[in-house]
């Protein structure tokens, strides 16, 4: 022994919350309705409506149409070239929704410059809105009646309750206000019981925000924002960026590693709320499908 004593460090790391194995297992959930609706005459459609050449829409189309292939979805690539225009695309949603095989409308965004897109969203038949963006749907979700909770925040929503994160009376604070993530994802929230603050590009002190935070959520598109000492230590934190480093390599909001060692439960990117999403999108396409199944009431007709 040397007079020096062995200080004992301890790191407890947090535990990782894993979007792709918990989407995976959603995925696997859905195959039995799949396969209901089929038995009843019903093929689960979702049509995808992709304009112009944007290599990330282009993946995440691919990986779409994939995750609905793998559950036994149809799904049907409308590919329009950069040059749509608001009307063309119009005319191409006013045949999807007049289309009854077709259950789910998504719409990738975003769109080609000068496409007008809220008037794009506007045409979706809520009812076929699987994305959950329509101002129907949008109201919906704000006054307690949910029909298709966009596809993210459903995501985020499942990732805490599947990692059985207790949000009554929880401090919550969502980073971020966008109306298809930041805004959602508070509303859920604060039907779940917690108490939710919202930040964004104005809030002043961050770090004194998320500190107060039992369930952090960031969904900013800034690499590393949120670090170690702006979270409270035990937090469970969702990290809903998606950002492209120069190097390549595909990163959070959240500093992974600093965090990791703070928080108690954290999701990974790539790997965390991504996968769900796509999981949320297959179960609104399906709660589409079914509710065409209810409405065709006992009449029968094949569609
Ligand atoms: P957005 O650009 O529409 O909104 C960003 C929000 O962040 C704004 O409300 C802004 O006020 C706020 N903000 C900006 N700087 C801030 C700061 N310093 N502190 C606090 N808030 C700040 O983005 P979005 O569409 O909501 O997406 C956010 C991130 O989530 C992006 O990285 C996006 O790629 C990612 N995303 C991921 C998924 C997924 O499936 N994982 C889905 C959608 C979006």
């Amino acid at each position: 022994m040397t007079g020096t004593r062995a200080r004992q460090v301890i790191v407890t790391a947090a535990s990782v919350i894993d979007g792709k194995a918990i989407a995976a297992q959603v995925r696997a959930d859905l195959i039995p309705d799949v396969t209901a609706l089929r038995d009843a005459g019903i093929i689960t459609t979702l049509a995808v409506v992709l304009a112009g050449d944007d290599p990330a829409s282009q993946v995440y189309v691919r990986n779409k149409v994939r995750a609905c292939e793998e559950v036994g979805i149809a799904s049907r690539r409308v590919l329009l070239p950069s040059a749509t225009t608001t009307a063309e695309l119009l005319h191409v949603i006013a045949e999807l929704n007049a289309d009854a095989t077709v259950h789910g409308i998504l719409v990738q965004l975003p769109l080609p410059r000068g496409v007008d897109t809220d008037t794009v969203i506007d045409a979706i038949a809520p009812e076929k809105d699987v994305d959950g963006f329509h101002p129907e749907n949008v109201g919906r979700l704000m006054a307690g009646r949910p029909r298709f909770v966009s596809c993210t925040p459903a995501g985020v929503m499942r990732l805490l309750a599947e990692t059985r994160v207790v949000l009554s009376g929880a401090t919550a604070v969502v980073l971020g206000r966008s109306r298809t993530v930041g805004q959602p994802v508070a509303a859920l929230l604060t039907a779940a019981d917690a108490t939710v603050t919202v930040c964004h590009s104005r809030t002043r002190d961050l770090g004194a925000v998320t500190r107060t935070a039992d369930v952090l959520v960031a969904a900013v598109g800034r690499p590393g924002l949120v670090k170690a000492d702006m979270v409270k230590p035990g937090a469970v934190v969702i990290d809903v960026g998606i950002n492209r480093l120069e190097s390549g390599a595909l990163v959070g909001d959240v500093d992974y590693a600093g965090v990791s060692a703070v928080a108690s439960a954290i999701t990974p990117v790539p790997g965390g709320v991504g996968p769900m999403t796509i999981a949320m999108l297959l179960q609104n396409t399906i709660l589409a499908a079914k509710a065409r199944l209810s409405s065709r009431g006992d009449r029968g007709a094949p569609q």
